[in-house]
C-alpha cells in the first residue's frame, strides 16, 4: 500500500522559492513537507560560480548554496522527501498530491516547480554550457567582462539581456533567425539606438565552437537561414534567450495559467486560481528568474499560506 503523509502545508520543489517556504512555514509552526523533485536544490545545483545572492563576499557555488538553504530548512522542522509528482487533486481538501513514492494531503500547496531554459538542442552547445554557453545573462554575463558576447533569440529576454550585456561588453552580437524581432518596440528603439550591440537577422546557430586550454567557446558557426551560408564570429559567451518552459504540466486545466503556462497569482500575492494554493519562484515569473526573487516569492507564498490557515481556522471557532 502506498506511503500517505498528512501535511498542513506541502511544498512542491527545492529550489531557494520551496526552501524558502519551507523556513518561514516551520519557524510560524506549520511543520511544512518539501517534496524535492528530480532536481534536488533546483537549477542552482546546475551552475558553479554564483556571485550575485546577498550575504556573501566574491563567489560561492550554486550547489553548495542550496545544501545550506536545506540544512537550514530542516534545522527548523521541514520534512524532505525524495520524490516527483505526477498527479495532483485540487478539487477537494486536504488537496491530494500523488508522487511516484507516497501520497501526499495537505490543507495547503505551495508550488515552486520553477522552470528550465529552452536551449538549441545542438551536442556542441551542450558541450559548452558552463564553459562559455548560458541561459542567464544576469547571472553570468560579469563573468564576461571586457570580451565578446552573442546573445540568440528574438523576444523580450534576448533584447533585454544584449542591453543588459553592454554593461560589461563593448562588443555584444544578438542573432536572430528572422528579419524582425518580437520584443517590445521600446526596447527594441533601446537596442537599435546603442552602439554596442550589433544585430545579425535571418541567422541560426550552426555550431558552438570550442577552444584553448582550459577548453572554451571561442565562437559560433552562423547559418544564414535563406542563403545556408554558414560564417564564424570570434565569441567567448554566448547567451540563449529562446524563452523557458515553466515546470505546470501537472496544474493544466486545474489552475489559471497564462499564455506562455506559467501560473496566474493575484496581483501582490502568492495565490493561485484555487484558494489555498500558492505558488511562488520561476515557475510564476517570467521576468526577473533570479535566485533570491524565487526566495522572497518563497517567503511571500509561506505567509500567504499562514494566514489562509489561520483565517480558516478563525472563521471555523467563530462558526461554533
Ligand atoms: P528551481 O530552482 O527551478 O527549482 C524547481 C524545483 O522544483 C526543483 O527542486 C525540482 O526538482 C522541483 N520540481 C519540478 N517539478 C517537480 C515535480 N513534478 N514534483 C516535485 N518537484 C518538482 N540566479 C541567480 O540569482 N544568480 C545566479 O548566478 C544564477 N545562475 C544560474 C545559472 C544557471 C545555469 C541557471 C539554470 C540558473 C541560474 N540562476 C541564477 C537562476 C536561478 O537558479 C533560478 O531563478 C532559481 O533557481 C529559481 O528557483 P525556483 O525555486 O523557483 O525553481
Ligand atoms: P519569447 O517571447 O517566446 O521569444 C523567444 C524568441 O526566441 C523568439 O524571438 C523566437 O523566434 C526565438 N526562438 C525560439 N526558439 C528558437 C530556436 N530554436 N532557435 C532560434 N530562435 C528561437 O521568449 P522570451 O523573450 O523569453 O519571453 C517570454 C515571455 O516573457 C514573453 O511573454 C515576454 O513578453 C515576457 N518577458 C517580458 C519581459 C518584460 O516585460 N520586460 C522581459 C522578459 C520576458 P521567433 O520570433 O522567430 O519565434
Amino acid at each position: 500500500m502506498s506511503n500517505i503523509i498528512s501535511t498542513r502545508l506541502l511544498i512542491l520543489g527545492s529550489g531557494p522559492a520551496g526552501l524558502t517556504a519551507a523556513i518561514y512555514a516551520a519557524r510560524a509552526g506549520l511543520s511544512p513537507v518539501v517534496v524535492q523533485g528530480i532536481q534536488p536544490g533546483g537549477q542552482l545545483t546546475t551552475t558553479t560560480d554564483v556571485e550575485n545572492y546577498p550575504g556573501f563576499r566574491g563567489v560561492i557555488q550554486g550547489p553548495w548554496l542550496m545544501e545550506e538553504m536545506q540544512a537550514q530548512a530542516e534545522h527548523v522542522g521541514t520534512k524532505m522527501v525524495w520524490d516527483h509528482v505526477s498527479e495532483v487533486d485540487l478539487g477537494r481538501r486536504p488537496f491530494v498530491v500523488k508522487g511516484d513514492n507516497g501520497t501526499y494531503h495537505a490543507d495547503t500547496l505551495v508550488i515552486a516547480t520553477g522552470a528550465q531554459a529552452k536551449w538549441l538542442g545542438l551536442p556542441s552547445e551542450e558541450r559548452m554550457k558552463g564553459k562559455g554557453a548560458s541561459a542567464c545573462a544576469t547571472c553570468d554575463g560579469f563573468f564576461y567582462r571586457g570580451k565578446k558576447v552573442a546573445v540568440i533569440g528574438g523576444g523580450n529576454t534576448a533584447v533585454e539581456e544584449a542591453l543588459y550585456l553592454t554593461n560589461h561588453s563593448q562588443d555584444v552580437t544578438l542573432i536572430h533567425r528572422r528579419s524582425s524581432f518580437r520584443a517590445e518596440k521600446i526596447l527594441q528603439d533601446r537596442l537599435f539606438a546603442n552602439p554596442h550591440i550589433n544585430v545579425v537577422w535571418n541567422s541560426e546557430v550552426a555550431e558552438f565552437v570550442a577552444g584553448g586550454e582550459p577548453e572554451g567557446l571561442v565562437g559560433l558557426d552562423i547559418r544564414d537561414v535563406k542563403t545556408g551560408e554558414v560564417s564564424r564570429i570570434d565569441v567567448d559567451g554566448a547567451f540563449v534567450a529562446i524563452g523557458h518552459s515553466p515546470a505546470t504540466e501537472l496544474f493544466a486545466g486545474k489552475l489559471k495559467l497564462d499564455d506562455d503556462g506559467y501560473i496566474e497569482v493575484e496581483t501582490g500575492t502568492t495565490k493561485a486560481s484555487v484558494p489555498g494554493v500558492f505558488a511562488c519562484g520561476d515557475v510564476m515569473d517570467k521576468i526577473y528568474r533570479q535566485a533570491v526573487t524565487a526566495a522572497g516569492t518563497g517567503c511571500m507564498a509561506a505567509l500567504d499560506a499562514e494566514k489562509f490557515l489561520a483565517e480558516e481556522e478563525y472563521e471555523a471557532i467563530a462558526a461554533e
